[in-house]
């Protein structure tokens, strides 16, 4: 079975430099990050909470506490991907979704998501210029 993954995580993982909301946010992030950004397995990509989420001290019931601007960087990330080639998003691989980002201009990405709390630290802006965006991408 593919990991559930929302489409704005792919940029997420990109950045991170294992910072969270709590420890076990943290943990839970690390683990899905080994599977997907280092083991490139299989993944479907959603727009509603994930396997990163299930552990976020903001999961309130069964939507995040953001949800509705979580939401548009899911569909923003959605349209790249399949504005770069990426029909069915139901069992991907990673590095094909970092294949499709890789073609994405810095600051398209960086417009994604620039309302995020997280976004100020820079780490994440910065990792959307690195040209290794992905070693298998
Ligand atoms: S700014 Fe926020 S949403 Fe965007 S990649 Fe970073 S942590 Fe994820
Ligand atoms: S802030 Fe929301 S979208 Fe981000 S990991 Fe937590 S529950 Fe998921």
């Amino acid at each position: 079975m593919p990991i559930i993954l929302r489409a704005h995580h792919l940029l997420c993982f990109l950045g991170f430099r294992g910072a969270g909301y709590s420890k076990e946010f943290v943990e839970n992030f690390e683990r899905v990050y080994k599977s997907v950004y280092l083991e490139n397995l299989p993944i479907k990509i959603v727009s509603f909470p994930d396997e990163i989420c299930r552990c976020c001290p903001n999961l309130a019931a069964t939507e995040c506490k953001f949800e509705q601007k979580v939401k548009k960087y899911d569909a923003k990330v959605v349209e790249l991907l399949k504005f770069y080639g990426l029909s069915d998003l139901e069992n991907v691989l990673p590095s094909e979704a970092y294949s499709a980002l890789k073609k994405v201009l810095p600051h398209q990405l960086e417009s994604i998501c620039r309302t995020c709390e997280w976004f100020a630290l820079g780490f994440c802006k910065e990792s959307f210029y690195r040209k290794d965006l992905w070693k298998n991408g």
